[in-house]
C-alpha cells in the first residue's frame, strides 16, 4: 500500500498532464479522463432509468416552458459553439428536457444534453427568464464538462484511474454510483459533492452568456439567487444549497460578468 500511495500523486501528475480539457469561454484547463462517447452512453442509460423511475409532470404549461426555455438555451450554446469552432464537443448530443413531479429545489443536466427540472423549483424560478438562469446554469455545468471532471476525480480515487468503459465492466455499481455523485442526481445530502467554487463561477458565467444570448435578460440571474437565498430550501440537494459561492461571493461575481452577458443581450 506504500508504494501505492507513494506512485499516486506521479500517476495523477502524469494523468493532468496527458489528460486535459479547456473550459469554453473561460479557457481553464481541467482533469477529463473520459471519452464522451462512453459517458453519453452511461448518461443515456442513466437518464432513461431516472425518467422511468420518476413521475412527468402532468402540469402541460410548465412542461412546455422547460421544453421552450431548453430549445431555446440549446439554440443559444450551439450557436456560441459554432462561433467559437467549438462545434465538435457538442457531437453525439441528443438533447432533451423533461420536468419531473417532485418538491425536490433541483434541476441538473447530464451529458449529451439531458436535463431535469424538478416542480419544486418552479415557486424560485416563477417565470420564463427565473427559468432560463437555472436551466442555462445547468447547461453550462454540463458543456463546460464539470460532471466529467467530478467523474474523472471520482475513477482517480475510488478505482484508480480506469478507463471509464473498462469501470462499468469491471465495477458497474461503483462506477454507476460514481456518475450519481458527479452528476447531482437524486436526493440523499451528503452523497452527493456539491460542485467547487470555481465550477459554479464558470456555470455562473457560461450561464449568463447563454441565457442573454437565448434572448434572456441576465440581470435576472440577481433576482433568482437572491430568491433561493431567501427561500426554505431543507431537504434541497447541495446544488442549491452550496455553501460556495456564499450569496454574496456569487451577487459579486454575477455583477461583475454582467457587462460580457449584457453584450450577448443588446445583439
Ligand atoms: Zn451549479
Amino acid at each position: 500500500m506504500k508504494s501505492l500511495k507513494l506512485f499516486v500523486p506521479i500517476i495523477l501528475l502524469a494523468i493532468t498532464f496527458y489528460y486535459c480539457s479547456t473550459v469554453p469561454i473561460t479557457g481553464r484547463s481541467q482533469l477529463n479522463l473520459i471519452s464522451s462517447a462512453d459517458l453519453n452512453a452511461l448518461s443515456f442509460q442513466e437518464y432513461n432509468e431516472f425518467l422511468a423511475q420518476n413521475n412527468l409532470s402532468t402540469d402541460i404549461q410548465s412542461t412546455n416552458m422547460v421544453k421552450g426555455v431548453g430549445l431555446n438555451i440549446k439554440s443559444a450554446v450551439e450557436s456560441y459553439f459554432k462561433q467559437h469552432n467549438l462545434s465538435d464537443d457538442l457531437n453525439g448530443y441528443a438533447w432533451e428536457f423533461n420536468l419531473i413531479e417532485s418538491p425536490e429545489v433541483n434541476a441538473w443536466c447530464m451529458p449529451g444534453g439531458k436535463v431535469v427540472v424538478y416542480t419544486g423549483i418552479l415557486p424560485v424560478t416563477q417565470d420564463v427568464t427565473g427559468l432560463a438562469v437555472v436551466m442555462g446554469h445547468e447547461i453550462a455545468h454540463a458543456v463546460a464538462h464539470h460532471g466529467a471532471e467530478r467523474m474523472s476525480q471520482g475513477l482517480m480515487q475510488q478505482l484508480g484511474g480506469v478507463a471509464l468503459s473498462v469501470a462499468i465492466q469491471n465495477e458497474p455499481q461503483t462506477t454507476q454510483n460514481i456518475f450519481m455523485t458527479a452528476y447531482g442526481v437524486g436526493s440523499t445530502i451528503g452523497v452527493m459533492l456539491p460542485y467547487s467554487r470555481t465550477q459554479e463561477s464558470e456555470a455562473d458565467r457560461l450561464g449568463l452568456v447563454f441565457m442573454a444570448m437565448a434572448g434572456y435578460n441576465p440581470n435576472a440571474a440577481l433576482d433568482f439567487w437572491t430568491r433561493m437565498s431567501q427561500s426554505n430550501t431543507g431537504g434541497s440537494p447541495p446544488e442549491f444549497l452550496s455553501t460556495h459561492p456564499s450569496y454574496q461571493t456569487r451577487i459579486a461575481d454575477l455583477k461583475s460578468y454582467m457587462p460580457e452577458a449584457l453584450q450577448y443581450y443588446n445583439k
